[in-house]
């Protein structure tokens, strides 16, 4: 009898394990949270990088598809100083598909495909070892067993305690997220100044970062070292119509006072502003092997946003499918869970590493540390 398996999550992680299962034969439960499809603005965008997003896409058999949506020229990277002084300006090559960029959206919709996910299962408890395998608990009261239970739930997991104490820690630093629309028609001047790709804009201790996304679509991350409980107060006014809108739009141009006119408004039309403080998993987060439950992608391995999380969980998540499909039998299902696991820790502790340490230099009290780390990891 074919092995009863569950994700929970339809992030890159468990989309991209589910896609890979069902390309090799193999059927899935998906239980994801989100009553629907686009039941929340699917995010930004993401650039996925040749021998990991991609090499997971190509096990999934979509990455022509990957390659017809993507933006090559997205790689395009822009870096100025807080006073608005252009010190890199970085093209890539023609034929360059290192890291092309991907909207979450479309992304999510490739992965999709032919999969049938199961909206509105929100996960509240997993329990290992219950009498016919492995117990998940919905916040509606039903419950179902499986044989294996893959948590690809994301950072607050709720499968990760069924293996591991460990939960997120605030990094130190804070995101604040906003949009700017329809931007070559109506803010062309900061069109030009995030070009193609992205520009990242360094001071003491903050950071602001524009994407260009498809469609003109402009996504603004405002980056900076502050206290947890900071949000408290603009907690207050966010979500709270445009009059929150404009009081947390003057407590960033506060933050940020000083910075060139055009950086800062890169703020000033920003439409809505969305807070997300930066958590991170311990690094080289490992758990004793529990039979019948892993974790896939943030909810393993949590790690500050440097262009990795997503890349890794969708990699994981294609390995993971891949070991299950070739193991010769159900008894050999453990064994091919416990061997993928011993790889993810050893990838996923290396990056980890990096992306923290990146943190560290990219939002610093010294901003030469910025440019010090693009010089180091960006081709000439
Ligand atoms: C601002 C920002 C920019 C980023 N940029 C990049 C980038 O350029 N490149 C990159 O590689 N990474 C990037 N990352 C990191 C990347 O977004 C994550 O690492 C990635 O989304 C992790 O994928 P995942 O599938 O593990 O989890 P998620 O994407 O978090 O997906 C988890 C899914 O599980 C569902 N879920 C949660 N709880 C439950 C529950 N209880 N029951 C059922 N379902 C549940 C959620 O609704 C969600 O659909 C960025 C992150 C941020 C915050």
């Amino acid at each position: 009898m074919r092995p009863r398996i569950a994700v929970i999550g339809s992030g890159p992680a468990g989309l991209t394990f589910a896609r890979v299962l069902h390309r090799h034969g193999h059927s899935v439960t998906v239980l994801e949270r989100d009553p629907a499809r686009d039941a929340r603005p699917a995010g930004g965008t993401l650039d996925l990088h040749e021998g990991l997003g991609q090499l997971a896409l190509e096990k999934a058999g979509v990455l022509a598809e990957f390659q017809a949506l993507s933006r090559p020229e997205g790689q395009a990277m822009r870096i100025l100083d807080a006073g608005g002084t252009v010190l890199r300006d970085w093209q890539p090559r023609p034929g360059d598909r290192a890291n092309p960029e991907i909207d979450r959206g479309q992304l999510r919709d490739l992965l999709l495909g032919p999969l049938d996910v199961q909206w509105g299962r929100v996960v509240t408890e997993v329990v290992p070892e219950s009498r016919d395998g492995v117990l998940v608990h919905f916040a509606d009261g039903r419950q179902e067993t499986f044989d294996l239970v893959i948590g690809a739930d994301g950072a607050w997991s709720r499968v990760r305690p069924a293996v591991s104490s460990a939960t997120p820690q605030y990094t130190g630093v804070t995101l604040v997220e906003t949009s700017l629309d329809d931007v070559d028609t109506r803010h062309p001047d900061l069109a030009r100044l995030v070009g193609d790709g992205s520009v990242a804009v360094y001071g003491v201790n903050r950071a602001l970062v524009a994407q260009r996304n498809s469609g003109g679509h402009v996504k603004v991350y405002a980056q900076f070292r502050v206290e947890l409980d900071w949000h408290m107060n603009l907690d207050r006014h966010m979500g709270l119509g445009l009059a929150g809108v404009e009081a947390v739009r003057s407590s960033l141009l506060a933050l940020f006072d000083g910075w060139a006119a055009p950086v800062l408004d890169l703020l000033r039309h920003g439409t809505a502003f969305v807070h997300r403080p930066l958590y991170a998993l311990p690094v080289s987060h490992t758990w004793a092997h529990v039979s019948g439950v892993t974790l896939l992608g943030d909810a393993a391995h949590l790690m500050p946003p440097l262009g990795a999380g997503a890349n890794l969980a969708m990699l994981e998540g294609a390995e993971l499918a891949e070991s299950i499909a070739a193991a010769p039998g159900p008894e050999d299902l453990d064994k091919a869970v416990r061997a993928f696991e011993e790889q993810m820790w050893a990838r996923a502790g290396r990056w980890s590493d990096i992306t923290m340490a990146g943190l560290e230099r990219l939002v610093s009290p010294d901003p030469s540390e910025a440019l010090a780390l693009f010089d180091e990891v960006q081709p000439s």
